[in-house]
This record gives structure tokens, C-alpha cells and sequence, in this order.
């Protein structure tokens, strides 16, 4: 299988992540570059998060809808 660079997972949105007010984000997407980052542990509100791809240091920030926001350090 070829490794399309843009075939990364879209955020599919299940309907069963819909209704808990915490979401688990175990990647994001870089603002800087778009990459998406995998990450070992899911993100908690106000861990730093550094790209690998462009070096760009990020806080994460999880609102109270369980969405992820990432502000540049
Ligand atoms: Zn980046």
C-alpha cells in the first residue's frame, strides 16, 4: 500500500465521542505546517506540544466542549 502523505486519518467524527465533554487527542495537527503529530499519551489541558516537523512549540489547550486549541509558545 503506498504512503499518500495527505492520506492522513480526516477527523472522523463518532457520534459516540459527541456526547462526552472530553475528548481524547492522541495527535494534532500542527498549525505552523499541518503536520499531524502522533503522540504516545493524549493531550491534557496545558501540556506543551512541540512539532517534529517544523520544531514549533505549542500549549494545548482543551476548551470546555472538549475541543483542542493550540497556541504558539
Ligand atoms: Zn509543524
Amino acid at each position: 500500500m503506498a504512503i499518500d502523505p495527505h492520506g492522513m486519518d480526516e477527523d472522523e467524527i463518532d457520534p459516540r465521542d459527541m456526547d462526552g465533554p472530553q475528548r481524547k487527542y492522541t495527535d494534532f495537527d500542527c498549525p505552523e505546517c499541518n503536520a499531524n503529530n502522533p503522540l504516545d499519551e493524549a493531550i491534557t489541558d496545558g501540556v506543551e506540544l512541540r512539532c517534529c516537523y517544523c520544531g514549533e512549540e505549542f500549549k494545548a489547550r482543551l476548551t470546555e466542549e472538549g475541543r483542542l486549541k493550540l497556541r504558539s509558545l
